[in-house]
């Protein structure tokens, strides 16, 4: 049983480390950009409300993304456990996932924060916006969106740090070698 998030900025690598960790700890991997690109394919409600906030690289509002959260926790294969990539994103969002957990009795085991450096996220996410064409994968936008994790998400690994929450992985490198640091990490559990 593991309850875990994953952070880092974008670039980090965190979508594929995040498929392995959910993989070999056998629990649901919840993206929630995944989940707001989805419903923005399939023109839904949710979709349209996140679409122009993605669009730009800013945040989606807490009204759209907190609800959104608590209703996919609350499913069922979540029973044994998560890994949550993508949320939370600020210190506001981790104290309403800690409130939503601590109503169903439960809590956080780990943060882990994926680091690397800016020139290579920077790299990594031009490389990715060739392959998969994704909207908010512009120059301008990428560094806007590390613009915001900086102010936003970076506060919050210092809020799970002080909660004894956070491990740091080293994020540099052939994906290989992330993932067997973050391995590491995982057989300590
Ligand atoms: P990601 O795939 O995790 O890089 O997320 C893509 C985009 O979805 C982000 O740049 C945000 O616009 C939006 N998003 C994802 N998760 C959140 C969140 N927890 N809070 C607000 N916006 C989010």
């Amino acid at each position: 049983m593991t309850r875990m998030i994953l952070i880092g900025p974008p670039g980090a690598g965190k979508g594929t480390q995040a498929k392995h960790i959910a993989e070999r700890l056998n629990i649901p991997h919840i993206s929630t950009g995944e989940i707001f690109r989805r419903n923005i394919t399939e023109g839904t409600e949710l979709g349209v409300r996140a679409k122009s906030y993605i669009d730009k690289g800013e945040y989606v509002p807490d009204s759209v993304t907190n609800p959104m959260v608590e209703a996919r926790l609350a499913a069922p294969d979540t029973e044994n456990g998560f890994l949550l990539d993508g949320y939370p994103r600020t210190v506001a969002q981790a104290r309403v996932l800690h409130e939503a957990l601590a109503s169903m009795g439960s809590e956080l085991d780990l943060v882990l924060e994926i680091d690397a450096d800016l020139d290579e996220v920077v790299k990594r996410m031009l490389h990715r916006a060739e392959l998969e064409h994704r909207p908010d994968d512009t120059e301008d936008v990428i560094r806007h969106r590390l613009e915001v994790y900086t102010e936003l998400t970076e506060p919050m690994a210092t809020y799970y740090e002080e909660h004894d929450l956070l491990r740091r992985v080293d994020g540099n490198g052939t994906i290989e070698e992330v993932t067997a640091r973050i391995d590491q990490i995982l057989d300590e559990l």
